[in-house]
């Protein structure tokens, strides 16, 4: 009997991946998860676009492979398609400069245009990838979505493509890509096909409720996510229509890239280690508090955030107990950029307590390896998480968590039990700053009075598993399914 296992294709579309370009956890998603799934029996290729902010060291070394023309509405456009591997993956890359090139990837006045043209070229490139066709295309969040509208309504005539299976990742459903309906005939060119009324949501066009609609199976990234985006209250008005494709809807957690984040060889930081010689970590803390002009002492409780300054990331709740964090012989910092009145909160107050309050409102990923390892605790009070990758960076350089439970923060993060002492962080149940104050409490009082629990939840949360590892394997199981190989 041959026991040989047949080759599975993916095909794994994005719109950012590390370290070509991030502007959060989608970015490190798919710049780790391909090389995990990546085997002799799962050839995994990354497609994303050609963005100008690729850095050029990255850019210099992209090889051409053709160019070809992408119908989009009654134009057809330009598209070059370029490869380069990475990790053992290919990545290719979608270039359009009228499209790509720009000062902001996101937020731009014809994101609707582009992100279709996006898709479209997806589709389009998958004929000039010299014989690689795959089995399953891989689409993650409303950049893609997309992607198996266009390949049922328009590539089933292409030979090899009626066979496709299609995946969805739903990484933030808060993003849904809506825009005027006009674009369905003017640019999508569907009008008139059923297209036309699953993609409609009164007088505006939805991406997402496509790709829900259109694709064989949806998953989202992590199993409590998954469950809340059924509800209402979660469900960002799709819940109707993911309760309708319960059976095809999965939770899969994420993971983090344990080759980036790795307080043992780390370049980011001066002072590397280990769950086994963790206290070296404190000299991390050290240096960033002299960096910082903070006062430089061990015994002064460090606690971070480094987030997106956004509504969903809870930062209401952590502005609203600014006042009392100044109060605690506490400090705290804060890197992030985002939304103009969590900026200016943080600021204003890192101007009234410079030596115990750091406001870097700014990008920068080195910086935030060298807080992740620095830090004591680190907050992720978020109104909604899908999964959070955060909270698993901060716990793997043994920097506890403190996290409201819900979605991948729940499924993450064992909360301290103090008749136990067992825990990797701290939680709270309810969006309200009184609970989560009273959660920094305890954690102060674990950190000033309970050393030796302090370590202990340390060390269990470094010695974790949070990498790909275990969730490459559920990936790559439900491609083999899907590919019926
Ligand atoms: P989201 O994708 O919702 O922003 P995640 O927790 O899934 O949140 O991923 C956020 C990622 O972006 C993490 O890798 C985090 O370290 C990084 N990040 C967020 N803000 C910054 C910043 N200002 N500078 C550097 N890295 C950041």
């Amino acid at each position: 009997m041959n026991t040989k296992k047949e080759k599975v294709n993916i095909l794994f579309a994005a719109f950012e991946a590390t370290p070509f370009f991030k502007s959060g956890g989608l970015g490190d998603v798919a710049g780790a998860l391909p090389a995990y799934v990546k085997s002799a029996n799962y050839d995994i290729r990354v497609i994303m676009p050609k963005l100008s902010v690729i850095p050029q060291k990255y850019q210099e070394k992209m090889e051409f492979i053709e160019n070809f023309g992408v119908p989009l509405g009654w134009r057809v456009q330009y598209c070059g398609l370029f490869q380069l591997k990475h990790r053992g993956v290919t990545f290719y890359f979608v270039d359009n400069e009228y499209y790509f090139k720009r000062d902001k990837s996101y937020g731009e006045f014809d994101d609707g245009e582009r992100i279709a043209f996006f898709s479209k070229a997806v589709l389009e490139s998958i004929e000039h990838m010299q014989g690689f066709v795959p089995d399953v295309l891989h689409c993650n969040d409303w950049h893609t979505a997309l992607v198996p509208v266009f390949l049922r309504e328009q590539y089933m005539q292409v030979p090899g493509f009626d066979n496709i299976k299609t995946i969805f990742t739903v990484h933030n459903l808060k993003f849904q890509g809506m825009f005027s309906d006009t674009l369905i005939e003017n640019i999508l060119g569907l009008k008139d096909t059923p297209a036309d009324k699953q993609l409609r949501l009164g007088t505006a066009v939805n991406y997402m409720q496509g790709a829900i609609r259109y694709s064989d199976i949806i998953t989202t990234v992590s199993p409590t996510y998954a469950e809340e985006i059924c509800t209402p209250y979660f469900g960002e008005h799709m819940d109707g229509l993911f309760n309708a494709r319960r059976d095809s809807l999965y939770g899969i957690l994420n993971g983090i890239d344990y080759k980036e984040y790795d307080p043992l060889h780390d370049k980011n930081i001066e002072y590397h280690y280990s769950s086994k010689t963790i206290a070296n970590k404190k000299n991390n803390k050290l240096q960033l508090q002299q960096e910082l002009n903070f006062d430089v002492s061990e015994d002064i409780p460090l606690y971070a955030i480094i987030s997106r300054l956004t509504e969903q990331k809870g930062l209401d709740l952590v502005t609203y107990i600014l006042p009392q964090i100044a109060e605690r012989g506490m400090q705290l910092i804060v890197l992030g950029i985002g939304d103009e009145k969590y900026e200016e909160a943080f600021r204003w107050y890192a101007g009234q307590y410079p030596n115990k309050i750091s406001a870097l409102m700014m990008f920068d990923a080195a910086l935030s390896n060298r807080i992740y390892a620095a830090a004591d605790a680190f907050f992720v009070p978020s109104r909604f998480e899908p999964c959070g990758l955060t909270q698993m960076i901060a716990m793997r350089y043994g920097t506890l968590p403190i996290v409201r439970e819900t979605g991948g923060l729940k499924d993450t993060v064992i909360p301290y039990n103090k008749y136990t002492g067992e825990g990797t962080g701290f939680s709270f149940t309810n969006f309200n700053a009184h609970e989560l104050l009273s959660t920094l409490d305890n954690s102060l009082d674990v950190f000033y009075n309970n050393k030796k629990d302090w370590r202990r939840m340390q060390i269990h949360a470094m010695n974790t598993d949070y990498s790909w590892n275990q969730s490459a394997k559920v990936y790559r199981k439900l491609y083999r399914q899907l590919a019926g190989k």
